[in-house]
């Protein structure tokens, strides 16, 4: 009697700890699929109304490859805002930020009026430590789009009064010498961009868990107004220089992912025979490039669009893969309905690995339960 019932329950743990370990493979496969470098760094560098002839433009003046284009991996950037107009840097810099397009003037809103959460303060979620530079007013939309929320983007005051609530590590840029707070790198002067660059990245470098910094050449906006050629070189080869620092960083330390790019073109630059030309006083809807560099660089390839950059980041800072891929579809023309925003609850999705570790845990608890009952029954029979 006794026998018999010992080796029913030591078949029954046979079989359990063979289910479990086939479990346990599936788990592990599904694992090792969805799992990928996460970078620790994300630099994203924004060269405001920087369209491919103004990088172009420079490359000629340079005579050679900007560091932007040596960068291994390259796309274009899709920029037409939520009601499928050219966008202002409101718009644009509220996609890049948060993923969600909207419209016109409105900053970390989506176009219904909700508040949508920013890339910067995703990161801060995940113990970063983040920061602006910009050569512009640190309260001008594209830096504000990374820490402001409301549909008017030139309420200074609520956006001066957001920027101090939200406590960024570093802020570099005119203005910015309002906001010092004791632990914080806060400064208004800035002696280059690269400059800026270099002493943020030091400085943010310091925490454990990484940081996300956003680096802004402003001004290449202001000579696309302006339809000022010679400042519109200045201000590229400038803004290149920033990149060459993001680099250099993110070569020596080899955790970082580099990316630039821009929020839109502007001034309509055109390129006939060998001079250039601006071709108009405003924003164009014409696609911006996009490059990268570092861990996660080839997730930024082909023609994307501008929602885009923040959502890889996120999925890249989770580790998640499979939801990288494939891009969504990228609205070309007006009136094509917008992206949607990605809810939070998408944060986590490490079901597996869950399922893996429990199965195994199982297997172990059976495997002990079966060899203590064998020695139970040596000991007895
Ligand atoms: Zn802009």
């Amino acid at each position: 009697m006794r026998k018999g019932k010992y080796l029913t329950i030591t078949r029954l743990l046979m079989l359990l700890a063979i289910i479990l370990i086939i479990i346990s493979s599936i788990s592990n496969i599904v694992v090792a699929e969805n799992t990928i470098t996460s970078p620790k760094n994300v630099i994203l560098l924004i060269g405001d109304g920087m369209g491919p002839n103004q990088v172009l433009m420079a490359h000629d003046i340079k005579g050679s490859n900007l560091y932007m284009e040596d960068m291994p991996y390259k796309g274009m950037l899709s920029t037409v805002n939520a009601v499928g107009g050219v966008t202002d840097s409101a718009a644009a810099g509220t996609a890049l930020a948060t993923g969600a397009k909207t419209r016109n003037s409105y900053l970390g809103m989506n176009e219904d009026e909700v508040f949508v959460s920013n890339i910067r303060e995703f990161c801060v979620r995940h113990d970063k430590m983040t920061g602006i530079i910009s050569t512009v007013k640190i309260t001008d939309a594209t830096p504000a789009a990374f820490y402001a929320h409301n549909v008017v983007r030139t309420e200074e005051a609520l956006i001066k009064k957001q920027l101090i609530e939200s406590n960024i590590d570093v802020i570099i840029g005119p203005g910015a010498q309002n906001y010092s707070t004791p632990n914080n790198l806060v400064t208004g002067e800035m002696e280059s961009l690269e400059k800026a660059t270099i002493l943020a990245i030091e400085f943010l470098d310091k925490g454990e868990n990484g940081f996300f910094l956003m680096v802004e050449g402003g001004k290449i906006d202001h000579a696309g107004h302006s339809n000022s050629i010679e400042q519109c070189n200045y201000e590229v080869l400038e803004f290149d220089k920033a990149v060459k620092a993001a680099l250099e960083f993110a070569e020596k330390d080899g955790s970082t992912l580099v990316i630039v790019t821009a929020d839109h073109e502007t001034g309509g630059l055109q390129k006939s025979n060998t001079s250039y030309k601006f071709t108009s006083p405003n924003h164009t809807g014409v696609d911006v490039p996009v490059f990268a560099f570092g861990v996660g660089a080839s997730y930024f390839t082909g023609r994307i669009c501008n929602t885009e950059i923040s959502l890889k980041i996120k999925r890249l800072i989770l580790g998640d893969s499979l939801n990288l891929l494939p891009t969504k579809a990228v609205p070309v023309a007006a009136g094509i309905a917008p992206e949607t925003v990605v809810p939070e609850a998408q944060e986590s999705n490490n079901h597996a690995l869950w399922i893996g570790s429990f199965s195994l845990l199982l297997l172990c608890a059976g495997g002990i339960g079966f060899y203590i009952l064998r020695k139970k029954m040596e000991g007895k029979l």
